[in-house]
């Protein structure tokens, strides 16, 4: 499973960052996923930081 990071819904709040630092950073401000690690969408953590995300930016989508 794909994740991404929506950067229009994102306002930096990092929490994303805090929980899964291996696959999440700040980019100019916002959140984004580190490259080559867009294949990340099944790991319980990168899941619950998407559905932890205040903004609802991080999307998990076949792929
Ligand atoms: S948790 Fe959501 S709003 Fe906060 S930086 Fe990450 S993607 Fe952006």
């Amino acid at each position: 499973m794909k994740v991404s990071v929506n950067q229009d819904h994102c306002y930096g709040s990092r929490d994303c960052v805090y929980r899964v630092p291996s696959v999440f950073t700040v980019v100019d401000g916002f959140g984004a996923v580190i490259p080559g690690r867009e294949d990340s969408g099944d790991d319980p953590q990168v899941r619950a930081a998407a559905e932890a995300c205040p903004s609802q930016a991080i999307t998990i989508a076949e792929g």
